[in-house]
């Protein structure tokens, strides 16, 4: 929620229950909403919430938490099956980070610009990358190259679009230009070049990740071995503090990621040694961070290495985590969700006994639960429909949005 004055409207699918949560109308106090009982709670204005008169628990002031029970499962369920052998259903979890950043913002316009120019500009604003590409008449303006080159690489022609940045830094420097061509270098691994070109990128985040990012290449390009120590801080140095944010690249994901792949093709060309190993667990302490989407990459790597002892190490404390979170949640507490709370609970007491198949097994008819899929709990009301977000009211614009 960007502002607090938005409004979470909720709603049953089979019944009549329904609740807001977020300021009164008027700005006369909030309306809060128990997780667990599925009741509302009017707090005065100037008054700290209260806990649940009725259980005790946490009131909910802004958008419930209840809405990331599928993702908490999602995450418990991969955790316990890459325990178990099968890597897969965590690894399609796993966010794609990019390895090179590019800059494909169209070229602006300027007042006075020719036609063809302006023409060229708006299709490559809009989208339209076959149109973009048709155009004829086109003087020598960096620009143009630039709006084709972005057209090119939005349509997958790699060399197409490096041929265009490289007409338009023929022209003169360009840190836009430097930056998408030195990407499409870097990606098709001549780093010899994208480094000529990222040198000349400027100081944009993205610049400096793409420098450090080729220092993680090189520390990973001799096989096989340890990374180069010196490398990965000459990375660390140059990419600069490393954002915890799940889906960011950092040094340390870049790092395992590359040493994953290399560690995996030599299993397969049957060159996997003890060494190997050994690299890979002094490995794990190039993560900056110990999130769960961290040691969710050290043990799907494990996992598809079929190195068991390593697994069973990574996904205990990473599994039993999870499940508590999730029993923790408001929405545990109360009755509806009592048959899931319990079901949780066994998968919890399975992996604490290193039983990863009862452990997933437990929770498999609700990985299968429709309501939970679109993020809605059983409702307390009815006890057959299902409550969910049915929209929000208010913020900035203060306008309604219907429901997702
Ligand atoms: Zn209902
Ligand atoms: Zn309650």
């Amino acid at each position: 929620m960007a502002s607090t004055d938005v409004r979470v409207h909720l709603a049953c699918d089979g019944c009549e229950a329904a609740a807001w949560i977020g300021r009164s109308p008027g700005g006369a106090g909030l309306d809060a909403w128990c997780e667990a009982c599925q009741i509302g709670v009017h707090v005065p204005a100037g008054e700290p919430t209260p806990a649940c008169v009725t259980c005790g628990g946490p009131l909910a002031t802004a958008m419930p938490r209840f809405v990331e029970t599928w993702g908490a499962l999602q995450r418990l369920d991969g955790a316990l099956r890459a325990w178990d052998g099968d890597p897969e259903p965590l690894a399609r979890q796993l966010p794609v980070r990019p390895r090179f950043v590019s800059d494909l913002t169209p070229p602006a316009d300027r007042a006075g610009d020719p036609e063809p120019l302006a023409a060229l500009l708006a299709d490559v604003r809009a989208g339209r990358w076959t149109e973009a590409l048709e155009r004829t008449g086109l003087d020598g303006d960096p620009r143009a190259h630039g709006a084709l080159a972005i057209a090119h690489e939005r349509r997958g022609d790699a060399a197409a679009a490096a041929k265009q940045w490289a007409v338009a830094l023929a022209a003169g420097e360009w840190e836009q230009a430097r930056l998408s061509r030195g990407s499409l270098l870097a990606r098709g691994a001549d780093f010899k070049n994208a480094a000529a070109d990222f040198a000349l990128a400027g100081d944009s985040p993205a610049a400096r990740w793409n420098r450090a990012s080729l220092e993680v290449h090189r520390a990973l390009a001799k096989t096989p071995g340890r990374p180069d120590a010196h490398a990965i801080a000459a990375a660390r140095a140059t990419a600069g503090e490393a954002p915890e944010f799940w889906s960011e690249p950092t040094v340390g994901r870049l790092a395992w990621d590359l040493l994953a792949e290399r560690t995996l093709a030599r299993r397969e060309a049957g060159e996997f040694t003890d060494f190997d190993l050994q690299v890979l667990r002094e490995a794990e302490d190039l993560f900056e961070h110990a999130s769960f989407w961290d040691r969710a990459m050290i043990l799907v790597t494990y996992s598809r290495l079929e190195l068991t002892g390593d697994v069973g190490r990574i996904a205990m404390p990473v599994a039993r985590e999870q499940a508590s979170a999730l029993l923790a949640e408001p929405a545990m507490k109360g009755a509806p969700f009592a048959p899931f709370a319990a079901a949780v609970t066994a998968s919890y007491d399975a992996a604490v006994r290193r039983e990863p198949r009862a452990a997933w097994r437990a929770l498999y008819l609700w990985m299968r639960d429709e309501r939970l899929q679109r993020y809605r709990l059983p409702c307390a009301a009815c006890l057959r429909g299902s409550v969910g977000v049915e929209g929000f009211e208010g913020g900035p614009a203060g306008e309604e949005s219907p429901g997702a």
